[in-house]
């Protein structure tokens, strides 16, 4: 009855397939299989209590209203003073907007500077969002092929051959999800140089992961070049770095002519984020951050354990990641769609993963596999990933 009520635009946006995934893998269990969670992109952790305390705190002091749409003010201050130390970008509070988590940044910005006809060039494979949310606003999205070959490492003389007068904006993202892999400090320098050749081009860097990340290089955030600074949109939140997925609370730090258009999207959407949320964060920005390092040495444990695990099944291969909780390994020596292997590896073996082409079309051949679970569980998946496969006909 619906399907001439619902307006057009909401044939424009797509989804994100692990929540999909995640709801078949639970109806699985629900009828007795054992399944290992491989799927989703939550870290296995709990919120550090110390925060969970300063929630309690508000609500019983009674901060439980509204707030300023673009946040409290003493949270605001404390995002700049940590981007300020953490990204080395110099910005204050009239450039933080604080939102209902990393998305709504993503779907604010977009809808505030998109037109028909705009081009956006964004990571493919990369965070589906970006691909839904550029079609929704009525953009034309223009991949730029991350592959394993290239260690999925942009070629940026391929990106910049895709940049015409059109374009309008170019997504970042910084340690990648699905890939893991961090662009180094060259490799953001190369984007920048481009960018300096095409002073029309805005950014959106999501930097969502750039707490987690396994080696002694730290991301560079192309908002510390102070040239180009104005021409950059963060987007980041306390979803993977605390925890937080459930709180909904992320940030974006922008111009503030930018900035106050966001705001009033929140006005219009949300009105604000939640208080005691918000008072949450102010918590986890300024209190111990030992929750937070202590996530990312079991993260480093479980990557160094599954990577070679991964490499030692025939047929897969998988490079190191640098960053975030996802393997991306190649499964392309099989004669299988990935999205039939990760159906069937969920339904025959009792692993749930992602398959490379819910990332993007430059995804298939590859599987994403979030070891945000237990060593553990890690260890089975792996042996009933490696059982699984010896059942696939192997590539000619
Ligand atoms: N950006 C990337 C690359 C992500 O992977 C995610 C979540 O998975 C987000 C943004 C959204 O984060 P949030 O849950 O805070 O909205």
């Amino acid at each position: 009855m619906y399907e001439n009520i619902i307006a057009d635009r909401m044939s424009r946006l797509g989804t994100e397939s692990a929540f999909a995934i995640l709801a078949r893998a639970n109806e699985l269990e629900a009828a007795g299989m054992s399944m290992i969670h491989l799927e989703v992109g939550q870290p296995d952790f709990k919120t550090p209590r110390h925060i969970i305390e300063a929630a309690y705190r508000a609500m019983n002091d009674g901060l439980t209203g509204y707030t300023p749409a673009p946040g409290l003010p003493a949270l605001r201050e404390a995002i700049a003073e940590y981007a300020s130390a953490h990204k080395r970008i110099k910005t204050d509070m009239k450039e933080v907007v604080v939102v209902p988590g990393g998305k709504p940044i993503m779907f604010f910005a977009m809808l505030a500077l998109i037109q028909a006809g705009d081009e956006v060039l964004y990571p493919n494979p990369g965070f589906p969002i970006y691909e839904s949310v550029i079609n929704f606003c009525g953009g034309r999205a223009v991949p730029v092929p991350l592959l394993s070959e290239n260690d999925f490492k942009p070629d940026l003389r391929l990106l910049e051959n895709s940049i015409n007068e059109k374009t309008k904006l170019m997504i970042i993202n910084n340690p990648s999800n699905p890939t893991g892999k961090l662009f180094n400090r060259e490799e953001i320098e190369g984007i920048a140089a481009i960018l300096r050749r095409h002073p029309q081009l805005m950014v959106l860097s999501d930097e969502i992961y750039d707490r987690i990340v396994f080696g002694e290089e730290k991301p560079v955030s192309l908002a510390s070049y102070p040239d180009l600074k104005d021409r950059v949109i963060i987007l980041d939140g306390f979803s993977k770095s605390y925890a937080m997925t459930g709180w909904r609370i992320g940030f974006g730090i922008m111009h503030e002519e930018l900035a106050a258009h966001v705001a009033q999207l929140m006005v219009n959407s949300n009105s604000c984020t939640a208080a005691f949320t918000q008072a949450a964060a102010l918590e986890a920005l300024k209190g111990p951050q030992d929750g937070v390092d202590e996530m990312c040495r079991a993260f480093l444990e479980r990557r160094d354990w599954l990577i070679p695990a991964l490499n030692d099944i025939d047929g897969i291969s998988c490079c190191m990641p640098d960053g975030a909780f996802y393997a991306f390994p190649s499964i392309a020596g099989f004669d299988i769609k990935a999205k039939d292997f990760c159906m069937r590896l969920m339904e025959e073996a009792g692993v749930a993963a992602a398959w490379g082409s819910s990332f993007g079309s430059f995804g298939e051949g590859c599987i994403r596999l979030s070891f945000a679970n237990s060593l553990e569980n890690i260890k089975k998946a792996a042996d009933r990933l490696a059982a699984f496969t010896r059942s696939l006909k192997r590539k000619a």
